[in-house]
């Protein structure tokens, strides 16, 4: 996820302890196919690429896929490195689809992945940060599993290994090529690694957990001067600095924070005449709005949160003598976990995660790629807790990420279960 730092997952409470995951038969099924995820894992922590280049990972996990008695694979055209494999169980049921993503991201300059690290990336300069390679390898073994025990599910299940969730494309791509419409996909499920979450917890609640998010570009431009005369020109400058200033605490000041939650960043700002005398004609202003709800539409009872700033923006250039032009990107919605799908699984959940499932309603202002699936299917996105004996405790999108191996276990004992409640909606092993 971009950014993501467990903010939906950050109020981490490990509920009781104790308890068996699962017992019997999907224990040792469970069992039976850690191994693959084991396997992958440690090829895609040693491999890693970055979005929208997942050429090793797509052709090792359609090896793998094959390998496994997998037939039908769907490509996804804007999407070339997706692998989207089906299991058709041959039963009438509906069709879930379980997502993972397949993207690592860039180090900082400089940085590598620390000599501790087993397995360690083997590419420089990139590594799988936020966690993907996990899910990634966790999805395949839950293909695994399904393919093994297809009895014990129906309908079909969707396996969609997603590229590129950390750059622009990915789940908004398969989304408009529509591929999981066309497979009839009615339920969406996934996971995140949550650093700082015990291994054994995962954390689910209702509605909108993840903010969506926007960006923008602010052009203001006036008269620029000699620098030892400000007074001949409008000083754009100073006018762009009032401007960022009046946007960044617009929120606090404007909007009811408590009903219109929203943050504005101002993340780049270009001012340069080329010359230490000269004040320039222009400045360039871009940036990030996070919010739970479209900025370019009005609610019954107010204003849309475009028009309040777009509105500020034009007062404040104007009493600066700036003129404003303002385009507005709206990227991916805010990531929603349906309530009623949340509702229907819950009790299935916490039986299955004794004193483990941690419903603390949380949201936080990052954004996650997710969302693009969650306003056309009933979709869930969960928490998985990575962090045990001093591993999973550093944060996502650093080199310090870590998982704990236990993990594995709990993310593919959610997968398999999630794959059974949403095709058969009973959690029992038959
Ligand atoms: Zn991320
Ligand atoms: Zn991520």
């Amino acid at each position: 996820m971009r950014k993501y730092l467990g903010a939906a997952l950050g109020l981490a409470l490990a509920i009781g302890t104790g308890g068996e995951v699962l017992a019997g038969d999907r224990a040792a099924a469970v069992d039976k196919a850690l191994p693959v995820a084991r396997e992958a894992y440690q090829f895609l922590h040693r491999n890693p690429e970055l979005g929208k280049k997942e050429f090793k990972a797509h052709d090792y996990l359609v090896s793998r896929l094959k390998a496994l008695g997998y037939t039908q694979f769907v490509a996804s055209p804007s999407a070339p490195t997706a692998v989207i494999a089906v299991l058709d169980t041959g039963r009438p049921g509906p069709v879930v689809a379980l997502r993972a993503e397949m993207d690592a991201r860039p180090l900082a300059a400089g940085a590598v992945e620390p000599e501790g690290h087993s397995p360690r990336s083997e590419i420089p300069g990139v590594m799988h940060t936020c966690g993907h390679d996990v899910h990634a390898a966790i999805l395949l073994a839950a293909a695994a599993l399904a393919q093994e025990n297809k009895a014990r599910f129906s309908g079909k299940l969707v396996f969609v290994f997603q590229p590129a969730e950390e750059v622009a494309g990915g789940a908004d791509d398969i989304v408009r090529d529509g591929v999981l419409d066309k497979l009839g996909v009615q339920k969406i499920f996934a996971q995140h690694v949550a650093p700082g979450l015990p291994v054994g917890t995962i954390t689910i609640s209702p509605g909108d957990t993840l903010a969506g998010s926007n960006y923008f570009n602010l052009t203001l431009t006036g008269r620029g001067s000699h620098a030892a005369a400000p007074q001949d020109g409008d000083d754009v400058i100073l006018g762009a600095m009032k401007v960022a200033e009046e946007i960044s605490t617009l929120p606090a000041r404007r909007i009811d924070q408590a009903n219109r939650p929203m943050v504005v960043s101002v993340t780049r700002f270009v001012a340069d005449s080329g010359a230490s005398n000269v004040i320039p004609p222009k400045a360039e202003l871009s940036g990030t709005i996070r919010a739970f709800e479209d900025l370019t539409k009005a609610p019954k009872d107010g204003p849309a949160l475009q028009d309040v700033i777009v509105a500020r923006i034009n007062a404040v250039s104007a009493a600066q003598g700036l003129k404003a032009e303002w385009s507005l990107r709206q990227a991916s919605p805010p990531t929603r976990n349906d309530p009623a799908l949340f509702g229907a699984l819950l009790p299935s959940l916490t039986k299955a995660f004794p004193g483990k499932v941690d419903t603390t309603p949380s949201r936080g202002m990052f954004s996650e790629d997710f969302a693009y699936y969650t306003p056309h299917y009933q979709a869930l996105y969960f928490g998985l807790g990575v962090a045990k004996d001093g591993l999973g405790e550093g944060g996502v999108h650093t080199a310090d990420y870590t998982t704990h191996p236990e993990a594995f276990r709990y993310g593919l004992t959610l997968m398999t279960l999630l794959a059974q409640l949403g095709t058969t909606g009973d959690a029992a092993w038959r």
